[in-house]
């Protein structure tokens, strides 16, 4: 299928044409027709998978046919968790949009608010939003949500996590009734579906599979280590095995700036984003990042969601993630538009439960690398694949017993 074929007119095929996307993806060629047939719609899609065309492109053809009489009053309205995200949306929104004369803008938390205004007060079809700072300006009456025709909830999940769901019910009960409302979610948990039933209509659900597409293209190794040792293990691999971009994750922003720390004491090019680190930080590193100016980005899950970063040939599961999805969207970062990443994870006693369930949801085994100077006590290590073919286990059964203990077992 192509874009033609969606039926999308010729300034959107033409801005589409200078992203260089040839053809839509899965989610794309499900979900384009039904938004521009005024469907509901529940997405099952991370990012990654081309999500924000899949909502933004119908969106701006929908409201490019029937712009007149509501000129510059806020049509669409997106709500998106956290700020990166919102920023990179309204990015999308802007580029999808250059040959219209749709206007999109977006408002976010953490940042001065009266630029914000003076924007919104120009006038703009589509608003990007974090919660917070649309209510907020919504009370200041800066915010008219009567004209809303459709309405986007993305990464609802997160949203959820994140406590918005109170807010995200008010903003819905703002927007007139017979809105459309499409909502994304890289996972479905109970909490998801209930909103989505509370508040959509007959809605379409959509589901693409990044689950199984993202852990078969990934190279993937795991590491038992004892937690003291993680950081020792990390400096040994990023001296000699992990290569190029590099994406750590940590889950904690204590362990964040901890690891940030020892990594600028041993002269690596890093950076790092979490909560605590205010708008313009997250940005700039983010932006150093992206034109390579460092190659090791340190982030919590909250402040690397949703954030687009290309070409990353690696991801370091520094700690181990509790929730599995969260592993696949980690490692489904690296190796993306039919590239190969490879993936690290380092797994101490007290997580050996979190890799039996990642491997259950991905329905594969990790590769264990057992070669490395800082093995776990074998006794804690827990039941798993062990990787085929190492030289280190073929010697393992002819070593005497006082060179194994000192190795891995
Ligand atoms: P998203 O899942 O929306 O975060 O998109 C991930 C990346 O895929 C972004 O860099 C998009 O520019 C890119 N993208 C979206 N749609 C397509 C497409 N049809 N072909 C190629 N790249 C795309």
């Amino acid at each position: 299928m192509n874009f033609k074929e969606l039926k999308l007119n010729k300034p959107i095929l033409r801005a589409i044409a200078e992203k260089n996307y040839d053809a839509p993806t899965p989610v794309q060629e499900m979900t384009i027709p039904l938004v521009l047939d005024g469907k509901d719609v529940i997405a099952s899609a991370q990012t990654g998978t081309g999500k924000t065309a899949a909502f933004a492109l119908p969106i701006l053809q929908l409201l490019f046919d029937r712009q007149d009489a509501s000129k510059k009053k806020i049509k669409a309205l997106i709500i998106s968790p956290t700020r990166e995200l919102a920023m990179q949306i309204q990015e999308n929104f802007k580029d999808y949009a250059q040959y219209t004369n749709l206007v999109s803008a977006v408002i976010y938390g953490g940042s001065a608010i009266e630029p914000q205004i003076e924007t919104l007060k120009k006038g703009v079809d589509i608003l990007v939003a974090t919660p917070g700072r649309l209510l907020d300006l919504h009370k200041q009456d800066v915010i008219n949500l009567d004209y809303i025709e459709t309405l986007v909830l993305d990464e609802a999940d997160l949203m959820l996590d994140m406590g918005f769901i109170d807010d995200v019910k008010k903003i819905e009960r703002l927007c007139p009734k017979g809105k459309q409302i499409l909502l994304f979610s890289a996972t479905m948990p109970f909490k998801v579906v209930q909103l989505a039933n509370s508040i959509l209509k007959d809605a379409e659900k959509i589901a693409v599979t990044p689950t199984s597409s993202a852990a078969a293209r990934v190279h993937q190794t795991l590491y038992f280590t004892p937690k003291p040792k993680k950081i020792e293990l990390c400096l040994h691999l990023l001296r000699n095995t992990i290569k190029g971009n590099i994406l750590i994750f940590r889950r904690t922003k204590h362990g964040v700036d901890k690891l940030e720390q020892t990594l600028l004491r041993n002269n690596y090019k890093v950076d790092s984003i979490h909560g605590a680190k205010s708008q313009d930080e997250r940005q700039e590193a983010l932006n150093r990042f992206k034109n390579k100016e460092t190659n090791i980005l340190i982030a919590t899950d909250v402040a690397a969601r949703g954030i687009d970063i290309d070409n990353l040939d690696s991801v370091v599961n520094f700690d181990l993630p509790n929730i599995p999805e969260t592993y696949v969207h980690r490692i489904g970062r690296t190796g993306r538009a039919g590239q190969s990443g490879t993936s690290y994870s380092f797994c101490s006693a007290d997580e050996k439960q979190y890799v039996i369930s990642i491997q259950k949801l991905m329905q594969k085994h990790i590769d264990v690398e057992e070669d490395h100077p800082y093995p776990l006590d074998p006794k804690a290590q827990p039941e798993v694949h062990k990787r085929k073919g190492s030289k280190h286990r073929k010697g393992r059964k002819s070593e005497g017993s006082k060179k194994k203990k000192k190795r891995w077992y």
